[in-house]
């Protein structure tokens, strides 16, 4: 049938599918985003007949939209929804829901499975006639688990999919301040030319987790922070915050200057990791739900040398940032759940304020748990001064959920849904972005291995090893918390 539009979810029982994929769509749904005839495919192999996979999702929207769950919605998004039990290694299986989606030929495959099946799941793809050109698929991070893999996994992806129907997530860049970064830098004049070297001191971005890795053990224990993380959320943020501005929206014109950036990271090997990254991994402690075990000792657990907490002294060798250091730091069983990005301005070259330590102005953007802009500047104190000014540094915030109160805050997969199902790719990362991403992190992982560098303990609930911290003091920098 022509123009019959389709989703299929590929991993639809997991963990993205349910908390965050199915509820994004609803969301499109209740707000009149989705086509008119778009079904929404599940595929997985647990036993369980379409009705029940629709109540079980059910359930998952509804603990998700929380007060903005409406039933009338859900009638109408339930209707779009089927489910079809298979196994992503039978292409037997895949001809099955090729039958389910009864000719659709315009499809968005999502993969929201593990990496190893993104190969597969493209190869099958292919052989069962489901790869055409009215089909995109898109990918969830991470692709593969070095370069050498997710060269692997791309040829499998290219085999059947074009570049401009391969749609790479990063969900970071679905975020309304991440979106915001952009508008933020490149449609204000007055950041820019203090955008260098010459006025930035250094820049941080903080990715803490107060939440231990819990079910996740086997997934994460053959990955570690540095490719759960680093490889794509922080470096995604570090481009968006140093690259060059480019000369248009246009999908190719952006990821060029975002490569360009991940060109320019200085390599960190053997010779420097033990000066320039610190591992760590947590032990007992605590957190908000009391006393929490130790990473080893969760759920799933063994003994492991897989780094849960990560920080990364990065150096960007161009003309706007030499000089600068990019604090990278990530970890999970943090005190506080935060993701920002702080760029710290230079202190003013001469003081005339005898009696005070000025503090340097601050631009902090923060994702996680609200998102919202700050900058910390110096202000006089009201008074009459006598003595002499006083001073004190006080901040101009900009709260988002304040300034649009009545918009609800989106899950970052709802834009990206609407970008994928419309062909646009500026929100999603480009081959080449991925591979040079890998290559600075196979290169630290490398170090580590040559250097026998494990990962220092760090009790649960703290901000990881002692050596992060001397990681910016070294430079008279020190982390914001
Ligand atoms: P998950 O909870 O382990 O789910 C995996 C899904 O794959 C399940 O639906 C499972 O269903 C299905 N599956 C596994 N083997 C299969 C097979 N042989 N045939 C058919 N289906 C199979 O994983 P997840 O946490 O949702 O993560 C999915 C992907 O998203 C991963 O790449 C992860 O790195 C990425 N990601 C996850 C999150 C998150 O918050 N969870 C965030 C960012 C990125 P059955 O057991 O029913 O077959």
């Amino acid at each position: 049938m022509a123009g019959k539009k389709a989703v299929v979810i590929f991993g639809a029982t997991g963990d993205l599918a349910q908390k965050m994929l199915y509820p994004s769509l609803y969301f499109l749904d209740a707000e009149g985003h989705l086509p008119e005839g778009l079904t929404v495919t599940g595929f997985a192999r647990t036993d369980i007949g379409e009705a029940d996979f629709i109540a079980h999702t059910h359930a998952a929207v509804v603990e998700r939209a929380g007060k903005a769950f409406t039933e009338e919605a859900w009638k109408k998004f339930s209707a779009r929804l089927h489910y079809c039990k298979g196994d992503l290694d039978s292409e037997k299986d895949f001809r099955a829901l090729a039958k389910t989606l009864d000719g659709a030929d315009d499809c968005l495959y999502y993969l929201s499975t593990s990496p190893n099946f993104f190969g597969k799941i493209a190869r099958n793809l292919k052989a069962t006639g489901l790869a055409h050109p009215g089909a995109r698929v898109a990918v969830e991070k991470p692709i593969g688990h070095d370069l050498a893999s997710c060269r692997r996994i791309e040829e499998d992806l290219s085999e059947a999919f074009s570049e401009d129907r391969i749609f790479r997530v990063d969900h970071y860049l679905g975020k309304e301040t991440v979106q915001n970064l952009i508008a933020l830098r490149f449609a204000n004049a007055f950041f820019e030319p203090l955008w260098n070297k010459e006025s930035i001191e250094h820049v941080q971005i903080t990715v803490a987790e107060t939440i231990g890795v819990e079910r996740r053990w086997s997934y994460y224990d053959s990955y570690g922070a540095l490719r759960d993380v680093v490889q794509n959320h922080l470096l995604q943020l570090l481009c968006l915050v140093a690259m060059e501005p480019p000369a248009s929206l246009d999908p190719d014109v952006v990821r060029d200057e975002k490569v360009k950036v991940l060109h320019s990271l200085r390599r960190i090997g053997s010779d420097e990791v033990e000066r320039e990254t610190v591992r760590g991994q947590y032990r007992k402690g605590f957190s908000d739900e009391g006393t929490v075990p130790g990473y080893c000792e969760e759920t799933g657990g063994a003994a492991s040398e897989t780094e849960t907490f990560v920080a990364v002294a990065a150096h960007i060798d161009n003309w706007r940032w030499a000089g600068v250091p990019f604090y990278l730091r990530t970890g999970k069983r943090m005190p506080i759940r935060s993701t920002e990005i702080v760029v710290q301005f230079r202190q003013v070259p001469h003081s005339i304020f005898p009696h005070h330590d000025l503090i340097a102005n601050r631009l902090t953007i923060r994702l996680q748990p609200e998102e919202e802009i700050s900058l910390q500047l110096m202000n006089k104190t009201p008074s009459l001064d006598r003595g002499g000014m006083r001073l004190k540094p006080l901040s101009l915030d900009l709260s988002l959920s304040d300034a649009f109160k009545r918009q609800r805050r989106r899950i970052a997969y709802e834009r990206l849904f609407l970008e994928a199902l419309e062909g646009n790719r500026i929100l999603f990362v480009r081959r080449d972005e991925v591979e040079a991403a890998w290559k600075w992190i196979d290169a630290i992982i490398g170090g580590w291995k040559e250097r026998d560098m494990k990962p220092l303990p760090y009790t649960a609930g703290t901000w990881g090893p002692s050596s992060a911290f001397a990681l910016t003091e070294r430079n008279g920098h020190s982390w914001y918390e």
